[in-house]
């Protein structure tokens, strides 16, 4: 069997990580979920007033770009990957709101991409991976075998993130869920440098239409095709 490289892409909230773990533990494969390496350079701008009102001081930025060290490890009580930012675990601040309404412009800025498409393609060497973001398959991995486009209307997935947070004991409101929701979408889209879009040769899937097993089901079949 071959080993190769899945990149699944697509809106924020759509099941990507959902079903790229999943596929990942199926199959053996490393899981990165380049999502959380932006999210972590945003905590560290905003722990250091490098973003204000979604404006962030690139040039301040740019001089300590040096000083975000990402890592991912295992967590031994999950079995799942936390995510590091200089040797703290900041897997669940990365996840909260202040993170997730700041993070779309820090990942506009063309510099921190270089950075992270550089890395996230170090893990990718050799193959045998499975990654999700938004410029995976058009960017970071141009000739990724498996190349999947993830989409789910706004209201579905602001439901979805909504679910989430409340069962952490978040207190958080629909409406500004949506609200954040509709705005990464536009940033993703409409910024300048790798803006979310489907390569051609993507192969693209309505989250909203299956269960979750169909969906792995379906997913199963994809990949073994590939890798015949
Ligand atoms: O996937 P997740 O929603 O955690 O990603 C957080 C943000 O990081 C996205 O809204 C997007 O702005 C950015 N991102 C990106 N490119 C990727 C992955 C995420 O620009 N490959």
């Amino acid at each position: 069997m071959k080993n190769i490289v899945v990149a699944i892409d697509g809106f924020s909230s759509c099941g990507k990580s959902t079903m790229a773990k999943w596929l990942a533990k199926e199959v053996g494969y490393k899981y990165i979920d380049s999502g959380a390496m932006y999210r972590a350079v945003t905590l560290f701008c905003l722990r250091n007033n490098l973003i204000k009102d979604g404006v962030v001081d690139t040039e301040k930025l740019e001089k300590r770009m040096n000083e975000v060290k990402i890592e991912f490890r295992v967590n031994e009580n999950t079995g799942k990957s936390d995510t590091y930012l200089n040797g703290e675990c900041v897997e669940s601040e990365i996840r909260g709101m202040e993170v997730s309404s700041n993070v779309s412009p820090v990942a506009a800025v063309p510099f921190v991409r270089h950075a992270m498409v550089d890395l996230q393609r170090s893990y990718g060497e050799g193959g045998g991976i499975v990654m999700d973001g938004r410029d995976i398959g058009t960017t970071v991995f141009p000739n990724a075998e498996l190349k999947l486009y993830v989409v789910a209307s706004a209201e579905v997935r602001a439901q979805r993130r909504y679910d989430e947070l409340t069962a952490k004991g978040d207190t958080v409101s629909f409406d500004d869920i949506l609200k954040n929701v509709q705005e990464r979408d536009y940033i993703d889209m409409n910024r300048a440098e790798s803006p979310l879009r489907k390569a051609d040769d993507a192969i693209e899937l309505d989250n909203g239409l299956l269960t979750i097993e169909e969906q792995n089901k379906w997913l199963m079949q994809i990949f073994n095709e590939k890798t015949k």
